[in-house]
């Protein structure tokens, strides 16, 4: 029997928070979240690049055990590349997660799926986890292409990578037409595309991957809707927006149990 994935719960916190409001957030939600909940489900936090090493020194001095997230970061390691931010900065902070490939990156920046891949690559290669995030647009889903976008984009992203490298990180399915709408898509559509996105590991990366690669849904989650989809066989956790600026509904989310 392979080992059961456990959930990972990301709050994204987009362009919100300055530092002091980070710290704030954080420490009243290292305030409501206790050891069941941090032993039953792992915990990440993506502030604005600014705020992360103030963030970085709050949860080593107190030692919560709460990972530190980024947003995005650029694909070389160094280089004239005025404003962007590379990848073996952020491992220097102790950063664990990177976002790479949100919807918002893809459709207000211009990213490609070879610029999304290429991110990806980079993060692995600094030992961090990436969060590939893919999802269809309402058009697109309207026009039945949801299969197709998204296994489109499960592979682009998945390029170059070795299975092991694959089975270790985390994939978002957000249906773009999820996201701050306050429209979540219904348990039974979400489960049915994260199946198709584990469906899509399986023939690139092998079984071993697809069983232990996590896939979170993300898409106006909240605490009054984490639990229905949180019970669905192929979620295996929430990439969060809006709720998560908010520690409490955040706690809430991940006290879905
Ligand atoms: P939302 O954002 O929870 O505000 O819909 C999710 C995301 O964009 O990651």
């Amino acid at each position: 029997m392979p080992e059961p994935r456990k959930p990972l719960i990301s709050g994204n916190w987009k362009m919100h928070h300055n530092h002091f409001e980070a710290i704030q957030t954080v420490q009243k939600l290292a305030y409501r979240l206790t050891k069941d909940d941090y032993e039953a489900v792992d915990v990440s936090v993506h502030p604005p690049f600014t705020d992360l090493r103030s963030i970085q020194t709050l949860l080593q001095s107190e030692e919560i055990p709460v990972a530190l997230g980024a947003q995005n970061c650029h694909w070389e390691e160094k280089g004239a590349f005025t404003g962007e931010v590379a990848p073996p900065m952020l491992a220097k902070l102790d950063v664990t997660y990177v976002i790479a490939g949100h919807s918002e990156r893809r459709e207000l920046f211009g990213e490609t799926d070879d610029v999304v891949n290429q991110k990806v690559r980079a993060i692995v290669k600094s030992e961090m986890t990436p969060i590939l995030c893919v999802g269809e647009t309402l058009e697109e889903r309207e026009a039945g292409g949801t299969e197709d976008k998204v296994s489109g984009q499960v592979r682009a992203g998945l390029a170059g990578l070795k299975a092991e490298q694959v089975g270790a990180m985390v994939i978002a399915y957000e249906p773009i037409w999820a996201i701050g709408t306050g429209r979540t898509a219904t348990p039974d559509d979400a489960q049915a595309t994260c199946a198709l996105v584990r469906a899509t590991v399986r023939e690139v990366a092998g079984g071993d991957a697809a069983e232990a690669v996590r896939i979170q849904y993300g898409g106006s989650v909240k605490p009054g809707n984490a639990a229905e989809l949180m019970a669905q066989p192929d979620i295996d956790g929430a990439l969060v927006g809006g709720a998560s600026l908010d520690a409490d509904d955040f706690a809430r989310i991940v006290q879905w149990r």
